[in-house]
């Protein structure tokens, strides 16, 4: 029988994606939806203003896609968990990296399943950059991550606001990939956070990445960028190999040569894990990602920048 699913919050993301995904997949029944602005997608029973009469009202619900701003994810989950519902969250997960070990280990202590996507890390390039890299040496690994924040986030206000991740929610993805396929643990060394006179969160970040060895690398996260978009990661390792994926992960090129350029279906394949965990009944919570993105902004050094104007 078909997951029995709801969605909180009606935005961009749910809308491009969740929506569709969810309606092509046997495997879910979306029958809930939650909107503040009262909307709804055609064919679901039961729709709701206020998330919370969803959890506590929708017959036979048995899982949730939190798809909100990470400001209130915490509170959405925490409360779906404790209603004894299955919990899938967007990236990035929550407002700190305490609220997202709290639903880590609540939901194992209520026996549910509680996923924390990661979109970038579901194609099937950045799997095969991962495999190429295991029991690798890693010589350099730069991370360029440059986009128009009005062409991707028009009109987003909570992304500017504490809690939203400013630059670092596009660059967050680019970590989560570099935390899958990097065959050594890697942390922040430090990091130049570039926040716009009058806004709360960063419009740029350069940090500087490590490992348990004394090895440097570094990454670019600008949402400045006009014209051309850049999603790269270009990695050498010690024996001279060079790995480039780029287009966001999904495209794979080795030594000049593309080996691997998959379709963006990374919903698609989000939504089949989410399938598999809650038939295995085991959770998915991998705080990596989140951890580069809070030591970056404790290791930061701060400057303001021009003033940004929507
Ligand atoms: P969005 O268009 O602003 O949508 C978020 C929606 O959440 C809002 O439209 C609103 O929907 C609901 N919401 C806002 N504040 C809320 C609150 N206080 N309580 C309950 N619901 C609230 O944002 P988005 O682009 O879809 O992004 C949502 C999440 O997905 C973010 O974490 C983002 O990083 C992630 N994501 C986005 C993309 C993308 O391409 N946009 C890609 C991957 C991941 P209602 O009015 O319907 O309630």
């Amino acid at each position: 029988m078909a997951h029995r699913i709801g969605i909180v919050g009606l935005g961009k993301i749910t809308e491009d994606q969740h929506v569709p995904v969810l309606k092509k997949n046997p495997a879910f029944e979306l029958i809930a939806v939650a909107s503040q602005r009262g909307l709804t997608v055609d064919g679901v029973k039961h729709a709701y203003r206020d998330w919370r009469d969803l959890l506590a009202k929708t017959p036979g619900l048995e899982a949730v896609a939190v798809c909100t701003p990470p400001q209130v994810r915490y509170s959405v989950a925490r409360v779906a968990l404790e209603a004894g519902k299955h919990v899938l969250m967007e990236k990035p997960p929550t407002n700190t990296v305490s609220e997202l070990i709290d639903l880590r280990d609540f939901a194992a202590h209520k026996k549910l399943v509680l996923f924390q996507t990661w979109h970038s890390q579901f194609n099937a390039a950045v799997d095969e950059a991962r495999r190429r890299l295991t029991g690798q040496s890693i010589k350099s690994l730069v991370v360029t991550w440059k986009e128009d924040v009005r062409h991707w986030h028009p009109g987003q206000q909570w992304i500017w606001q504490p809690g939203g991740y400013g630059v670092l929610d596009p660059g967050i993805n680019a970590l989560s990939i570099v935390t899958k396929i990097m065959p050594e643990p890697v942390s922040v060394k430090s990091a130049e956070l570039f926040f716009p006179a009058t806004r709360p969160s960063p419009i740029a970040d350069n940090p500087d990445l490590t490992s348990s060895t004394p090895r440097s690398w570094r990454a670019e996260f600008d949402w400045r960028q006009t014209g051309e978009q850049t999603w790269d990661i270009d990695i050498e390792t010690s024996g001279g190999t060079r790995l480039k994926l780029s287009k966001g992960g999904t495209i794979l090129t080795v030594d000049g040569k593309t080996v691997l350029q998959n379709k963006s279906e990374e919903y698609e394949r989000i939504y089949e894990r989410f399938d598999q965990l809650l038939t295995s009944g085991k959770s998915d919570v991998d705080e990596a990602p989140m951890r580069l993105v809070a030591d970056a902004f404790l290791a930061g050094s701060r400057s303001i920048v021009e003033a940004f104007v929507d």
